[in-house]
């Protein structure tokens, strides 16, 4: 057979992988072929211990009967119906269930099928809130360095991924950055740094200086940057963001996709910082990840004044997605939030976080760390760079897997989001053996 028969019938090179190295992967691929629990099995039967939550996406454990049983009674019973000007019943229960656990205020609820879904549609009902309040001139967005906010136009443009300008160009027009919070002074601390916070936060104060408060629609951040490498906001950060919007009318957007649903140690960010969004992006662990779905929660008195402002026929919000509310996601969302109530889940997770922190924090005595961080149960371990950026941190991710660890990187922080359900043994055995991959590399 010629090289390209044989790379024809090779089964890896069909499918173009995402945020992936496509070539290296077909040369050394890592297939998972099965998960229970806290842990994943490769097509070789090989277990590995998963510190991630899949990808933040699965605190209550792998293989949840309860998840799986709903999600089979619902597909029985009402595969798909449209959502435009047609509803199912668990659609508005889940609406229902998320306002109670939501932070007061945050009581209207839009549904999408991915976190890149979710800060779309946030953007989009900024731009109209002020519109119908006779503030069109409001069109800009401001994010941050180091921000993510999922892959499409608008979201990658508010995001502060340099990768993504090399790659796609100009992106959004209107959108300004603040710097990220990652600073040299906040560098080992475990929690919120003492150092930057009110500073770092006068980055948006400037932007309203240099354009004018009145012609910005809303602030994006995620309250820790996940995706990037974990970066805690410093001590008066958000507080200080909060009060230059309120002072100028720019909407606050929280983008909670990583952050909601307790990994923080609180149900959401808001609450573990004590600072509240006017919209709120949630996705991931919304079904513990069994099936996609992303929410935006949203003040109410926004949503008021955009239905208020539309004739009584008229659709208000001219927005959604086929699979908004899908009935199949919803049963799974239903079903995760019943297991987070009836298993006391948040709490579980929150009494995992000190040990979670101190473990994190113990590798800084390692040579090659440069940096250990965490905030709940989110923790990043910066690794000196190797040659070229990201050439560490991948060796490291590769080396895991075959050591029965799987973890994340970025360029070359590690990444470490274990599950609420994980034992104080499987977090030793997490730690011995990223010790041991990080003295390897
Ligand atoms: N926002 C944040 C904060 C995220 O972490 C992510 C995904 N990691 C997204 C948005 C995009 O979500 P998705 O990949 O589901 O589109």
């Amino acid at each position: 057979m010629s090289q390209a028969a044989a790379r024809f019938n090779d089964p890896l090179i069909h499918h173009w992988m995402p945020f992936t190295a496509n070539k290296q992967f077909q040369d050394a691929p890592r297939i998972i072929a099965r998960a229970e629990g806290v842990h994943y099995w490769n097509t070789a039967g090989d277990k590995l211990l998963d510190s991630v939550s899949g990808l933040y996406t699965t605190p209550a454990g792998h293989g949840r009967r309860e998840i799986r049983e709903a999600v089979t009674r619902q597909l029985e019973e009402l595969d798909y119906a449209p959502p435009f000007q047609f509803g199912v019943p668990g659609t508005f229960r889940l609406a229902h269930e998320l306002a109670q656990m939501l932070p007061a205020g945050l009581n209207r609820v839009f549904f999408a099928g991915s976190g890149s879904e979710a800060v779309e549609s946030a953007l989009k009902v900024a731009i109209q809130y002020h519109r119908v309040r006779g503030q069109g001139q409001r069109q800009r967005f401001v994010g941050r360095a180091r921000g993510y906010h999922g892959v499409n136009f608008a979201g990658w443009s508010v995001g502060g991924m340099v990768k993504n300008r090399d790659a796609f160009g100009l992106g959004l027009p209107g959108v300004s950055h603040m710097r990220h919070t990652h600073i040299e002074p906040n560098r080992f601390v475990m929690g919120q740094g003492d150092h930057g916070g009110v500073d770092l936060a006068d980055d948006l104060q400037r932007m309203v200086d240099l354009h004018g408060g009145d012609t910005i629609a809303a602030c994006i951040v995620e309250p820790i940057a996940g995706s990037t490498g974990v970066l805690v906001p410093p001590k008066g950060y958000l507080e200080r963001l909060r009060a230059i919007c309120d002072q100028h009318g720019i909407l606050l957007i929280f983008d909670e996709v990583i952050c909601g649903f307790g990994r923080t140690g609180h149900p959401f960010a808001a609450d573990a910082f004590g600072v509240t969004p006017d919209l709120m992006t949630m996705a991931k662990a919304i079904t513990n990840g069994n099936i996609p779905m992303a929410a935006i929660a949203i003040r109410q008195d926004i949503q008021q004044a955009i239905l208020d402002a539309a004739g009584p026929d008229a659709i208000e919000f001219f927005h959604g997605y086929t699979y908004s509310g899908h009935p199949v996601a919803c049963a799974a969302a239903l079903a995760t939030l019943k297991i987070y109530r009836d298993d006391d889940l948040f709490a579980r997770g929150a009494a995992l976080v000190p040990k979670f922190l101190e473990r994190i924090a113990s590798l800084r005595d390692i040579p090659i760390v440069t940096d250990t961080r965490g905030f709940g149960l989110l923790g990043a371990v910066d690794l000196a760079t190797d040659g070229a950026p990201g050439k560490r941190g991948f060796a490291v991710l590769r080396r895991a897997f075959e050591s029965g660890l799987v973890l994340r990187v970025a360029s070359d922080t590690v990444i470490l989001s274990p599950m609420f359900i994980t034992t104080d043994d499987q977090l030793d055995e997490m730690f011995t053996l990223l010790r041991k991959i990080l003295a390897a590399v």
